[in-house]
C-alpha cells in the first residue's frame, strides 16, 4: 500500500470533515464513510471505489473492518456476476449441474455462438454416475438430457455491492457534505445490512444498457431530478472479460428522503432496464481523477 496516496486521501478527507462541521475526537481520525465510526489512521485503509476483481482503481479511504467485510460479503459476488456475464458471452465457462438419465454430475459449459459443449469435472462428481452415463452414451440410451446453471453470486450481495460503489462514488464527490445528511444514512444503513428491505435495492439498480461513455472512466455521475426529488444516477464500468454497465440512483439530500424512495418505487414497477444516450456535458467530472 502506498503511504503518501492513503495520507493524500487522509488529508482530503479531513479537509471535508472539517468544512461540513463533523468531528473526530481526537485528530488523527477520519469517520468511515460506510459504518461511520471514528477510526485512527492506523486503522484506515485505502478501499476501491468499484472493486478491483471488476477492474476498479479509484480508492478512498474507510476502516479495516469494512473493508474485509465487504470485500467477502459484497465484492465476490459482484466479480461472479460479471464472470456469468463473460461466460454468456463466449468468455470463460459457466458451472452446471447436469443430469443424464437420472444421474447427476457437475459440468463446465463453454457457451459460444452456435455452440454449446459440456466438459465434465470428474473431480467434482460421482464416479459411479460417471461410469453410468458414459455406458448410456456408448449404447445410444441418452434420448436427452437436463442442465442446471449454477450461479455462483447472491442477488442480493451483488446488488448491494452496487449500490456500495455508487454511495462511495459521491462520497469521493462531495465528501462529508453528503454523507453526512440522513439521506446517505439511509443508503449506508442498508449497506450494511443487507436483510433490511427498505430502501428497496431493487429499484434504484438497473442495467444501463446501451450506454456509450463520452469518455473514458470507471465511475459517472449523472444529477438529474425527477418531481423535485434531486438525485445522482451513478453509472458503473464492470469489466472482466467483457464489460457492462450498471447504473444506480442515488438521492441527494432534501427535506423529504422518503419521497425519493417511493417514487423510485413506482418508477421500478414500469421500467426493466433502462437504454440512455447521455451527454457529456451533463456528466460531473471527478475533481480527484486518478
Ligand atoms: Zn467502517
Amino acid at each position: 500500500m502506498s503511504l503518501t496516496a492513503k495520507q493524500k486521501e487522509f488529508d482530503r478527507l479531513q479537509q471535508s470533515l472539517v468544512h461540513s462541521g463533523l468531528q473526530t475526537v481526537r485528530s488523527n481520525e477520519l469517520i468511515c464513510p460506510l459504518c461511520w465510526q471514528s477510526t485512527p489512521f492506523d486503522d484506515l485503509s485505502l478501499e476501491h471505489i468499484v472493486p478491483s476483481s471488476v477492474g476498479g482503481r479509484q480508492t478512498t479511504l474507510t476502516c479495516r473492518t469494512c473493508n474485509n467485510d465487504h470485500g467477502r460479503k459484497l465484492d465476490s459476488h459482484l466479480a461472479n456476476f460479471q464472470q456469468v456475464h463473460d461466460a454468456f458471452r463466449g468468455h470463460g465457462h459457466l458451472r452446471t449441474k447436469l443430469n443424464i438419465n437420472g444421474n447427476e454430475m457437475v459440468a463446465n459449459l463453454q457457451w459460444k455462438e452456435g455452440q454449446k459443449s459440456f466438459h465434465i469435472v470428474g473431480k467434482a462428481s460421482n464416479p459411479i454416475a460417471l461410469t453410468t452415463s458414459e455406458a448410456d452414451f456408448h449404447s445410444g440410451n441418452v434420448d436427452e438430457f437436463t442442465f442446471t446453471i449454477l450461479y455462483n453470486y447472491a442477488r442480493n450481495n451483488f446488488k448491494t455491492s452496487l449500490l456500495r460503489s455508487a454511495y462511495l462514488v459521491l462520497f469521493k464527490h462531495f465528501g462529508y457534505e453528503y454523507a453526512k445528511h440522513s439521506i446517505a444514512n439511509e443508503i449506508r444503513k442498508r449497506v450494511m445490512d443487507l436483510s433490511l428491505e427498505q430502501p428497496n435495492i431493487d429499484s434504484l439498480i438497473v442495467e444501463a444498457r446501451g450506454f456509450r461513455p463520452p469518455f473514458d472512466d470507471q465511475q459517472y455521475v449523472i444529477p438529474g431530478s425527477i418531481n423535485d426529488a434531486e438525485f445522482c444516477l451513478v453509472i458503473l464500468r464492470i469489466r472482466r472479460a467483457t464489460t457492462k454497465y450498471m447504473g444506480v440512483y442515488l438521492p441527494l439530500p432534501c427535506d423529504d428522503c422518503g419521497k425519493f424512495f417511493k417514487l423510485m418505487n413506482s418508477f421500478a414497477k414500469e421500467q426493466n432496464g433502462l437504454k440512455m444516450s447521455i451527454p457529456a456535458e451533463a456528466i460531473l467530472k471527478s475533481k480527484q481523477s486518478e
